[in-house]
């Protein structure tokens, strides 16, 4: 097996293994509460296998929703693949219709089976991430469908194919959903924040369409639960439904997708700049001027050559996340290439802009970025930025030239000595002008 720092780890019957997991490299308190999960998870399947009986009845369901859950697997695996690779947030898939069906359909510990097998095929399949990553998201997944499923036999006293078909049975089943979709989405983000120091919680929770959409998947898990049980040759309509579905939801994502930077999750150079582009027309149209802020991490070779590349990354991506927290909602941010960052700031006078880009310059140079990659031990590593400014309309009227009257003045900040904002002056008007 490889361990997440990319050495094999040998060793007598897989010992060595074990003390090389990615898990180990958390925080203490992250750990406990990872274990605690995956040992909720097994001990209740256990449990649930002592105390209730396992009736013949349910193996059928059972293969169904595993083969479903592999048949989607497999039919969706080629954009699949496209889009783990560029997801940087919490990945939301449709693959809980066939667990909810399960958790509202089957005994639990069969539930906890298809819950495995769906989220493990995908890993075999699409994504190797590290196994205690894959562990913890099927075991916090298990754990919410037992909740689900004590929440509906505390309110109907019955399992779904009992359930009574009347308006209370449906919101019971209503309610196991939100129950399950609620704790899923806190369990994960809980982990997702903790785990990587550099998302935001904004970034962490994802966006309200990605819970619309777990939201309708579990409808759907629902309705296949109930069509199992009444009337099996239905499912098929279920299975065409949410694959539908799932290429329609992709080619948004995708779209997204393209705009984006694979490493930071900002806006890429081509989708910035466009987007500035209208926002500086709007400016213009609207009579406000805009500040611009083109930043450049310092002495950043330095960083790859210490610490190596995938540390000098965790670097770029807490710097973008220090970005979006110190602007607003509406700022555009966007990594324009390697180490260098566009933050352009609608309706924002110079002395304001000047304001932001001295507090972004402060805020990166007090952030330590733990090194969690590679490296002989914990340690963090700072790093202080330089930033130019210009103000649009006053500098300069199109992008491309207010572009290089920011660069410009980052220019004369690195040669002053780095760390640093400058204020770009037209040379008409005394020159750069230095405020940090
Ligand atoms: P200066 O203060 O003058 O800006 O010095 P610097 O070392 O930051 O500048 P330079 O432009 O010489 O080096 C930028 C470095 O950024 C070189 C390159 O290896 C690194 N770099 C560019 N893109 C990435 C990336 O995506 N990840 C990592 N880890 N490093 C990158
Ligand atoms: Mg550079
Ligand atoms: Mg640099």
């Amino acid at each position: 097996m490889k361990g997440a720092g990319g050495q094999r780890a040998p060793g007598l019957f897989g010992l060595r293994a074990v003390s090389g997991w990615g898990l180990w490299r958390l925080r203490w308190g992250l750990i406990a509460y990872v274990l605690v999960i995956d040992l909720a998870a097994l001990a209740g399947a256990v449990w649930a296998l002592v105390e209730v009986p396992v009736e013949a009845g349910n193996l059928f369901p059972f293969i169904v929703l595993v083969i479903c859950s592999v048949l989607y697997t497999e039919m969706s695996r080629p954009i699949e693949k496209l889009r783990e690779r560029y997801s940087v947030t919490p990945h939301i898939d449709l693959q809980s219709v066939w667990m909810f069906a399960a958790v509202v359909t089957i005994h639990p510990a069969l539930a906890a089976g298809v819950i495995t097998a769906s989220y493990f095929y995908r890993w075999l399949r699409v994504q190797r991430n590290p196994l205690y990553r894959r562990t913890f998201s099927t075991a916090a997944t298990i754990v919410c469908g037992y909740l689900a499923v004590g929440f509906l036999s505390l309110v109907t006293g019955l399992p779904l194919a009992e359930t009574t078909r009347d308006v209370p049975g449906f919101l019971a089943l209503v309610g196991a959903g939100l129950l399950f979709l609620i704790v899923n989405t806190v369990t994960l983000t809980v982990a997702v924040y903790f785990g990587s120091p550099h998302v935001s919680l904004r970034t962490a929770l994802g966006s309200f369409s990605d819970y619309s959409l777990e939201a309708a998947t579990i409808g759907l898990g629902i309705l296949l639960g109930w069509a199992l049980d009444e009337w099996p040759v239905a499912l098929l309509l279920i299975v065409g439904i949410t694959l539908v579905l799932h290429r329609s939801v992709l080619v948004r994502q995708l779209r997204e997708q393209a705009r984006s930077d694979r490493k930071t999750g900002l806006l890429n150079a081509e989708a910035w700049a466009d987007a500035a582009r209208a926002e500086l027309a709007r400016g213009e149209q609207l009579k406000h001027s805009s500040g611009l802020l083109v930043l450049d991490l310092d002495f950043f070779k330095k960083v790859n050559d210490t610490h190596g590349h995938l540390a000098g990354d965790d670097v770029l991506r807490a710097t973008a996340a220090t970005l979006q927290a110190e602007v607003r909602a509406g700022d555009l941010v966007g990594r324009f290439g390697g180490e260098e960052f566009v933050v352009l700031l609608p309706n924002i006078g110079q002395a304001e802009a000047v304001a932001i880009a001295e507090r972004i310059r402060r805020r990166v140079g007090a952030t330590a970025v733990p090194l969690t990659q590679g490296g002989d031990g914990p340690a963090d590593i700072t790093v202080t930025v330089s930033i130019g400014v210009a103000s649009h309309p006053k500098d300069a009227s199109s992008l491309e030239a207010l572009m290089q009257a920011a660069d410009t003045a980052l220019y004369q900040a690195k040669a002053a000595g780095r760390n640093r904002t400058l204020l770009y002056v037209a040379p008409d008007e005394g020159g750069l002008r230095a405020v940090g």
